[in-house]
């Protein structure tokens, strides 16, 4: 029963903001693990990235922008490479995808997933050797399939009956034998710090291994021989935090593995556990580091072969979010600053849903910094919303932010690599922000603004 209205309920309600958030010593101090690590507070109180001032980066290319951290993104590169030693790492494209990161990547060595047509386009103009390329999705048109067939990808991860029917069609009209893996939906449910291990799976990829589907799918392409079977698949979620899940996924997969060997005589040669390996949004946050999954990953897969006197197979895993996710933060400027009715104070900045769906969509929780200068008021509560015509429009819920926040300042969401750009929409046509690349004190484009006029283009009459 609500007593007063302004009564103690009011701590309750997060007037005082979630109760993770903690008032912050120091409003201007940039969290490390939430930043790339590149990321600075000059001695001007304006923040840095690879060596150039953020308040130029703005200057040269306006805002909102997303402002990617080269050295940070190559660094998560090669941590996942060397932590997983022989494994094959697939970058998650989905992620974020564009022809400069595909360059980066084949220069770090690691392999990519695409899972439609038009990223497997990027991929192969961004130079993406074909055998270093995955294909994923549950519906891949004949299109899709047959450009992936003759461009020789790697793998193909079939997800349905229907797909193994194309598949079969076009290996026999290019003379081809597609290599393949079976995706399979082990009843391991993954979602932030929880996961859920159930006997079923209600969703829409890969074949259920607890109905059948998978040893049908598996029995099928092994018996009529026009594919080449690699081995097992499964993908159990995004933003994980601990290994008991993929324990398992794994434990699943190789039993399923086993009893191929048993009928089939046949130790599939790969095993991949997908990606999903979580990162730090906030200060509530405490991701793993590659080399501590690495080592859990490793051993799971190898306790479970010895238990099932199975060789060891060739691992792959396919991280998207844990590479590029911090290595990324967008820049926005803000417009308006309303405080409503003494509870917080909102932000307005120069973009929001459009170019960061993900706190309307999953209810993700983001934090901010002032980026442009230091200050020295105390902090208040506040919420960064966006432009948009919709009050779900926001972008941080919850953070303390200087209480002299005013038009004018710039403002930097950080960990928006992942997932931000990527499903960035046109929403009230406000065309998507460009990607600025930052290293060694140098700034460029990568992915242009759009403009009105490239809005208006698609506008036929
Ligand atoms: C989305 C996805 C990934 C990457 O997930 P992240 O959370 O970005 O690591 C990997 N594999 C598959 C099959 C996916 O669908």
């Amino acid at each position: 029963m609500r007593a007063h209205e302004a009564g103690a309920l009011h701590g309750d309600l997060g007037f005082s903001g979630p109760s993770w958030l903690r008032t912050p010593q120091d409003v201007n101090a940039l969290v490390p693990q939430l930043w790339p690590r590149t990321v600075e507070r000059t001695a001007g109180g304006e923040m840095a990235v690879g060596g150039v001032n953020i308040r130029k980066i703005a200057e040269q290319h306006g805002t909102p922008a997303y402002v990617l951290d080269e050295e940070d993104f190559r660094s998560r590169c090669r941590a996942f490479k060397e932590a997983f030693g022989g494994a094959e790492v697939f970058y998650a494209g989905k992620a974020f995808i564009a022809t400069h990161i595909v360059r980066i990547l084949v220069e770090e060595g690691l392999s990519l997933d695409v899972c439609t047509g038009g990223e497997l386009a990027v991929a192969l103009r961004g130079g993406m050797p074909p055998e270093r390329i995955g294909l994923h999705g549950n519906n891949k048109s004949v299109a899709e399939l047959t450009r992936a067939v003759e461009a020789g990808v790697g793998r193909i991860i079939v997800d349905s009956f229907d797909e193994i029917d194309r598949l079969t069609t076009i290996a026999k009209q290019t003379g081809t034998r597609p290599k393949v893996m079976v995706r399979v939906t082990v009843g391991v449910e993954a979602h932030t710090h929880e996961y859920i291990a159930t006997a079923h799976e209600d969703q829409k990829f890969g074949f259920s291994l607890s109905g059948g589907a998978a040893a049908a799918a598996v029995d099928r392409i092994i018996t009529e021989q026009a594919l080449e079977l690699r081995g097992l698949h499964s993908h159990i979620g995004s933003q994980i935090f601990d290994t008991s899940g993929f324990e398992v996924s794994a434990r699943r997969l190789l039993q399923l593995q086993a009893a191929i060997h048993d009928k089939h005589g046949i130790e599939l040669p790969e095993l991949d556990l997908g990606g999903g390996f979580g990162i730090a949004y906030t200060t509530q946050d405490t991701p793993a580091e590659p080399r501590d999954l690495a080592t859990d990953l490793m051993r799971i897969v190898k306790q479970e072969c010895a238990a099932l006197q199975l060789s060891v197979p060739h691992l792959s895993i396919e991280p998207g979010r844990a590479i590029v996710g911090p290595a990324m933060f967008t820049l926005y400027e803000v417009g308006t600053v309303k405080d409503v009715d003494g509870i917080r104070t909102y932000v307005s900045v120069d973009g929001g849903m459009s170019d960061n769906i993900r706190t309307a969509l999953y209810d993700a929780a983001y934090s901010a910094t002032l980026a442009g200068r230091a200050s020295t008021e105390p902090p208040i509560l506040a919420r960064v919303v966006g432009k948009h015509c919709e009050a779900g429009d926001i972008i941080v819920k919850d953070e303390f932010l200087p209480a002299d926040v005013r038009a004018g300042d710039l403002l930097a969401v950080p960990g928006t690599g992942a997932y931000c750009r990527s499903m960035a929409s046109n929403y009230n046509h406000v065309p998507r922000p460009p990607v600025v690349a930052v290293v060694d004190g140098e700034s460029r484009v990568i992915v242009r603004r759009e403009t009105e006029d490239d809005l208006l283009k698609l506008d036929v009459g």
